[in-house]
């Protein structure tokens, strides 16, 4: 039989703070790497959990698998997601603390798998019985249809979530679920007029047209073909059907009838879907500077679709309407412009159909019962993004992470130093990168960079990407996170374009191209286009275009804005919460079960932060066990304590840890619990008891 010490040679150490070195970079992956390598993709940092995606089906998710999980301590049973949502669930019945699950990583990285793995698994272990049946239902069918609408195919991941979402499951008294609530973010909505070479759009438009029925499609004057539709085939001709979309079509629409959709409320669902693919289909030429529609008859079948009024939609796609303080005023608008408008008005549509979609969902996972319920959010979000061109988008995601990571800082040093406090055991001051200085440098008001990004879009005058560049790099060169061109060094400046700036993230500088971020964060509508979705009378399109917007005088927020508001709205909703994280990582860009590149690996280790994470979990004490659970595993190793010693656990172990003998600066006695600092004080114990055993 294979050896305690064979088997940590062979399948590493399951709690990287059980490393020597834990400064030591290369054995902390060497680690991951020699457990990737026996499939063992699970590793924690402390409470942490690091989950390495295996791009294999692993045979570790089954009702055995539930079981064994499932009040356990921590630390009896190997790291699983299943043990980070048992502890959660437990902590949140027992404890009745609120939870979150945090789950973060590059696209890819497995964190949208995790959140479904918690899901099952909280579906699994709670009691299954009349109304709670019906929620648990729910609660597993929201992931086919919001991935129907909210995921697509990249180069990176054939599932990829294209939003983030925070999910929440309500809990009763009894610990059994409720009800549910979903929070979307930030939806790229650009996807629906164009993807790069080697992507696809939302699913839910393949889905439609390969597993609709025959008499569904003819009447939404859809055909089988891929290549008919601009919007999914880009003028490229290489759309092939995924076997699978028809089949998750019927997945879709059995999940939607599961969730209490209406007939009414899938046909408008459908017809919106439709009308943005032959949206898409509108061409233009150009007479005198005005642009106008090739084929008129196909904005007649949108209209249709749309059920809104046909002479409104052909107008809003070849003129403007602006309001002055003094008159109104129509221009035609050119053929450019034309297309402009009318990919505008396909994501915006799909846009807040999505979000329409999303409320839909939490008005059927409402709970009935009415008293107060405790809740385990789960966020899954985008990781922190560096591409070799970053835009607005980037820009957004790399904020949020370093809004998480703020909090993370704030959550992690602070448990660690209650869990200290309370156990009354002596620390240090742990000194860390709080990267707060970055967080004002994006958000502050009135001088942060997205003040002066929303200034510059609303000034009056003609506000370009570059008037904007100016803007920030005369305000925020004084700061030490922010490099302009004109700060760069000679170096940098050769490889810094001149429409560029550059942050320096927690994670690491990126340079942002401005090219688009005046469109993107102004986002308009023009203001005919909006009218002619208030004529309609889809109820969908009603009530996502309400008359009242068009009344409205005040301008609504900058993109950049409502998302900065959305995030700070998020962050109170989970700094009240006890956290727990999954920090997923892809092994290799190419989707490989087999590969482990160390490089690859390298760089998500430093945007998630791990090694300092590592640093301030052993800045302390790297193993800590309640008395009763370290004396019952290593009391034969003194004839004293053994079978059974005659007083508490504590004084036991006290007992215990001096035959062993641990030098005094090695451990400490907290209140219930044993705190070792370095883990080959407990590695000699371990291997003794192995050795008895
Ligand atoms: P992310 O949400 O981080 O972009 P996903 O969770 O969608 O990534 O994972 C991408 C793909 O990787 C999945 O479609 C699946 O094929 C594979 N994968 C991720 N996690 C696991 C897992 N635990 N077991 C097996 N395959 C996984
Ligand atoms: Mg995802």
């Amino acid at each position: 039989m294979e050896s305690h010490l064979e088997h940590r040679d062979r399948v590493g150490v399951q709690d990287a703070v059980l490393l020597e070195d834990y400064t030591n970079e290369r054995a902390f992956i060497e680690n991951l790497q020699k457990r990737f390598k026996e499939n063992v993709i699970y590793t924690y940092i402390g409470p942490v959990l690091i989950s390495i995606n295996p791009y294999k089906e692993l045979n570790i998710y089954g009702p055995a698998d539930v079981k064994a999980y499932e009040n356990k301590h921590f630390f009896e049973v190997p790291p699983h997601v299943f043990a980070i949502t048992d502890t959660a669930y437990r902590s949140l019945r027992e404890e009745n603390r609120e939870q979150c699950i945090l789950i973060s990583g590059e696209s890819g990285s497995g964190k949208t798998e995790a959140s479904k793995k918690v899901i099952q698994y909280i579906a699994e272990v709670t009691e299954r019985k009349g109304d709670i049946e019906t929620v648990r239902d729910k609660l597993l069918v929201c992931n086919p249809v919001l991935e129907a609408f909210g995921n697509a195919k990249t180069n990176r991941n054939d599932n990829s979530s294209r939003f983030g979402k925070f999910m929440d499951i309500q809990f009763n008294f009894e610990g059994s679920p409720v009800g549910g609530n979903i929070l979307n973010y930030l939806l790229e909505k650009s996807r629906v007029i164009s993807q790069a070479p080697g992507e696809r759009n939302f699913h839910i438009f393949y889905q439609l047209l390969e597993g609709a029925e025959e008499h569904l499609l003819d009447q939404l004057q859809l055909k089988r073909d891929l290549n008919s539709y601009y919007y999914l085939s880009n003028g490229r001709k290489s759309q092939h059907a995924n076997l699978e979309d028809s089949t998750s079509f019927k997945e879709v629409e059995r999940a939607l009838t599961t969730l209490e959709f209406s007939e009414t409320e899938k046909e408008d669902m459908f017809h919106i879907v439709s009308a943005i693919l032959h949206l898409g289909n509108v061409g233009f030429t150009e007479e005198d500077g005005r642009a106008v529609i090739v084929k008129s008859e196909l904005v007649d079948d949108i209209a249709r679709l749309f059920k809104c009024d046909s002479e409104k939609l052909r107008l809003s796609l070849t003129q403007r309407t602006i309001e002055t303080i003094r008159d109104v005023v129509t221009t035609p608008l050119d053929r450019e412009l034309a297309i402009y408008a009318r990919d505008a008005l396909a994501k915006a549509v799909y846009d807040r159909l999505f979000t329409w979609l999303v409320k839909r969902i939490n008005s059927s996972l409402q709970p009935n019962d009415i008293r107060r319920n405790s809740v385990i959010g789960i966020l899954d979000i985008y990781g922190f993004e560096i591409f070799d061109r970053n835009s607005f988008e980037q820009l957004c995601i790399n904020f949020c992470n370093e809004k998480l990571q703020q909090l993370f800082i704030e959550l992690t040093l602070k448990s660690e130093q209650e869990e200290y406090e309370k156990e009354g055991i002596q620390w240090e001051q742990i000194s860390y990168f709080d990267n707060t200085i970055i967080c004002d440098l994006i958000e502050a008001k009135h001088r942060g960079l997205i003040a002066f990004m929303d200034e510059e879009c609303l000034r009056p005058g003609d506000p370009t990407d570059l008037t904007l560049l100016a803007k920030l790099d005369d305000n925020l060169s004084y700061h030490e996170h922010y490099i302009s061109h004109k700060k760069a060094d000679a170096k940098l400046q050769k490889v810094m374009g001149r429409d560029e700036f550059m942050l320096i993230h927690y994670a690491g500088a990126v340079t942002y191209n401005v090219k688009s971020f005046i469109e993107k964060n102004n986002d308009l509508l023009f203001r005919d286009l909006r009218e002619a979705m208030c004529s309609s009378s889809n109820n969908i399109i009603q009530s996502v275009f309400p008359e009242s917007e068009l009344r409205s005088k005040k301008r609504p927020d900058t993109a950049i804005t409502q998302f900065k508001n959305s995030l700070n709205n998020l962050m109170n909703i989970l700094k009240d919460k006890e956290p727990s994280y999954i920090r997923c990582i892809k092994p290799n860009l190419n989707k490989s079960p087999a590969v482990f590149d160390e490089e690859i690996v390298r760089h998500q280790i430093t945007y998630l932060g791990l090694m300092e994470n590592l640093r301030v979990r052993r800045a302390g004490f790297a193993y800590r066990r309640p008395y009763d659970l370290f004396l019952k595993r290593y009391k034969s190793l003194c004839k004293d304590t053994w079978p059974h010693y005659p007083g508490s656990a504590k004084d036991g172990v006290q007992h215990l840890v001096c035959q062993l003998g641990y030098e005094s600066c090695e451990y400490q006695m907290g209140k219930t619990k044993l705190f070792i600092r370095h883990p080959q004080t407990l590695f000699r114990t371990e291997d003794a008891f192995q050795l008895k055993k």
